[in-house]
């Protein structure tokens, strides 16, 4: 993971068209959201971007969008940022559960289908 960098400036950090995961902050040193892309990390962290006052942010590119959930979860329940309302969703077609210990969404049946 890089940052924290300003939004002002996501253009000259995030770069690549790639799938990633990303954390966003209004003061710069608290994770107040996390998310991911499964395509294209810049849009989506734009998107988000909009939603709150955030300031800065920390992200990394991944491979895969499943890594990129992985990663997202795995942030999720490291540093259970405020404005996340809910639990990561897996990408779409996948229904995976969380790999993070303890997660009490991995023991959980699929509500869907
Ligand atoms: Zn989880």
């Amino acid at each position: 993971m890089s940052g924290p960098y300003n939004l002002k400036y996501i253009h000259l950090f995030v770069t690549e068209v790639s799938p990633g995961a990303f954390i966003l902050s209004r003061s710069g040193r608290m994770a107040d959201r996390v998310g991911r892309a499964d395509h294209n990390l810049l849009d989506d962290l734009q998107g988000v971007a909009r939603e709150g006052k955030y300031r800065y942010f920390w992200f990394e590119y991944t491979p895969k969008p499943m890594a990129a959930y992985a990663l997202e979860c795995a942030w999720f329940h490291r540093y259970h940022p405020t404005d996340n309302a809910e639990h990561p969703m897996a990408p779409m077609g996948g229904d995976i559960p969380c790999q993070v210990k303890g997660c009490s969404v991995a023991s959980m049946a699929p509500a869907r289908g």
